[in-house]
């Protein structure tokens, strides 16, 4: 297709987790879509590989996965639930969360990233309103509250009636259309990778906090465990290229043996880590969702979960325009998105940075401060609960897609 001009009711740019599912939950409500992906995924990854990149899905973007019918493909291919997450720090401070205190059979799942996205493109490539442009890439963006137009490199012309960008962090999109973001660098940086542990993996997340940052154990399969390990950057460039030996022998130290020998299972990788939120998240004619609009520490596992909150909001909030023939990108309707959802992901991301702050630092005052708040909530039950419940992102006024079933 070529300098062709075609016009759809939503152009989505970004077909990784969060703008494939939008893609589908817009489609699902009759909506016709463009979709505009650099990369097309394929599913061409040796059977026993796992991908370094995982996220810890919550029980609300399970229920978005389960309504859009994706929740399947993902199970098929491999999910891991967990039923306890343990939190601990050196100076012997804990606090342990069991999915049986809630009545639940777990508290949230282990996924590859990879199987995430092919899941979700497995459902769009099956419906029939979704034109999909891969590989594509935007030259040009014309934003016009009645009429946004997108340009692609070969020329291709799109009219829409509302530009979603779904591009990630390093937004194109929002570049194009002049948004400005705010944030800084942590000076930390994750490495990633998949170890092999000795003790299994007790269907439990671990989190010990350091003080150059927090290492983070994710059960996958088995024995095995997705790990992201935050620290200096020169830490990390150590850990990164130190022979697989000696990164075995450095990890089995930092978990404190609690899982025995931990052995590394392929490649590392390395995410530099910042804090980053665009100043605003619509202008006529255009949304940001998910890491477009906000990037945040991967401490807590909720940046993906924030961004499929996101998703699930936009698409409400269209189907109520619709219903009452507003349009799709004017600023009254898209000021109901970013009301719902800026306030919800800065106080998220201020919690996350502040965590952050508090356990990466050694002043006894603070030290102090950390082993009581732990101690007292790790005997406080109700607070327990509540911290868990708002963590499966099930609390309080969610968006339908991303409801519990018995609502
Ligand atoms: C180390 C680490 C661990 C993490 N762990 C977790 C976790 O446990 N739980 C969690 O919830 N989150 C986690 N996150 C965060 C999570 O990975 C991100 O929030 C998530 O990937 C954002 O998804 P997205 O779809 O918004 O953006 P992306 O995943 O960045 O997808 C953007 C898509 O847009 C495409 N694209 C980019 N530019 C263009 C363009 N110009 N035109 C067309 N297409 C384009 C890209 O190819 C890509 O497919 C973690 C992050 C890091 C760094």
């Amino acid at each position: 297709m070529s300098n062709t001009e075609s016009h759809t009711d939503i152009i989505i740019a970004g077909g990784g987790m969060v703008g494939a599912a939008l893609a589908c939950a817009l489609a699902e409500q009759g909506f016709s879509i463009a979709l505009l992906e650099r990369r097309e995924p394929t599913e061409d990854w040796p059977q026993d590989s796992h991908d370094i990149r995982v996220s810890a899905i919550s029980r609300a973007s399970q229920n978005i996965f389960s309504r859009l019918q994706a929740w399947p493909g993902m199970v098929r291919r491999r999910v891991t639930p967990y039923e306890q997450m343990c939190v601990w720090e050196s100076s012997g401070a804990e606090i342990h969360f069991h999915a049986a205190d809630i009545g639940e059979p777990d508290l949230g799942h282990i996924i590859e990233n990879r199987i995430i996205q092919i899941a979700l493109w497995e459902q769009l490539r099956a419906l029939d309103n979704i034109d999909i442009h891969c590989p594509a890439s935007i030259s040009g963006l014309d934003l016009d509250e009645n009429a946004p137009r997108v340009v692609l490199n070969n020329g291709t012309q799109l009219s829409t009636s509302l530009v979603v960008a779904a591009d990630g962090a390093r937004s194109s999109l929002r570049e194009l259309a002049g948004i400005s973001t705010g944030g800084w660098g942590y000076d930390q940086t994750a490495v990633v990778c998949t170890v092999r542990a000795e003790k299994g993996n007790q269907a439990t997340c671990w989190q010990r906090f350091m003080t150059h940052g927090p290492l983070a154990l994710l059960p996958m399969d088995d024995d095995l465990f997705s790990i992201v390990w935050s620290t200096t950057p020169e830490q990390a460039q150590e850990l990164t290229e130190m022979p697989a030996g000696d990164f075995d022998e450095a990890l089995t130290r930092a978990s404190e043996e609690r899982l025995g020998r931990l052995e590394l299972q392929g490649e590392r990788g390395a995410f530099p880590l910042r804090l980053q939120h665009a100043k605003q998240y619509i202008k006529p004619g255009l949304a940001l969702v998910g890491d477009a609009a906000h990037v945040i520490h991967p401490l807590a596992g909720q940046g993906v979960n924030l961004g499929l909150l996101d998703m699930a909001e936009l698409t409400d909030v269209l189907v109520r325009a619709r219903g009452k023939g507003h349009p799709l990108g004017s600023l009254h309707t898209l000021r109901l998105y970013e009301r719902a959802r800026k306030g919800e992901n800065i106080a998220m991301q201020g919690s996350m940075d502040l965590f952050k702050r508090v356990f990466s630092n050694d002043l006894p005052p603070l030290k102090i401060i950390r082993n009581l708040g732990m101690g007292v909530t790790e005997r406080l039950l109700p607070v327990k609960n509540l911290l868990i419940r708002n963590a499966m992102g099930t609390l309080g006024d969610v968006p339908s897609l991303a409801r519990s079933f018995h609502e």
